[in-house]
């Protein structure tokens, strides 16, 4: 049960594929912390992209999602279980 998997907020942060991606949305409301937010991709993100996740992102509207309140992630996966892209998984964030 992914309830039963909740870590202290913080440990965990969702790590969102950049070439996978097509800020569909599910996992905004799907996120029980508000952690997460469809955003206009940054310039650097953009660099970053391969030419197939280019083309996509401009297909797409040029956003994706963001953790943006990342420190509120306690890690019940739901953002996982919701993406139809499989472009979020959980990453242990680096101790302060
Ligand atoms: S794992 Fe849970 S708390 Fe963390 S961002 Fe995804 S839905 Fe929100």
């Amino acid at each position: 049960m992914a309830a039963a998997c909740r870590q202290p907020p913080g440990a965990f942060m969702p790590v969102i594929d950049r070439n996978r991606c097509e800020a569909k949305g599910p996992c905004v409301p799907a996120c029980p912390f508000d952690v997460l937010a469809i955003l206009p991709v940054s310039a650097a993100d953009k660099r970053g992209l391969s030419i197939a996740g280019r083309v996509k992102l401009f297909v797409h509207g040029g956003a994706q999602a963001y953790a943006v309140n990342a420190d509120a992630c306690q890690a019940c996966g739901l953002c996982v279980a919701v993406c139809p892209e499989k472009a979020i998984t959980l990453a242990r964030q680096p101790p302060v």
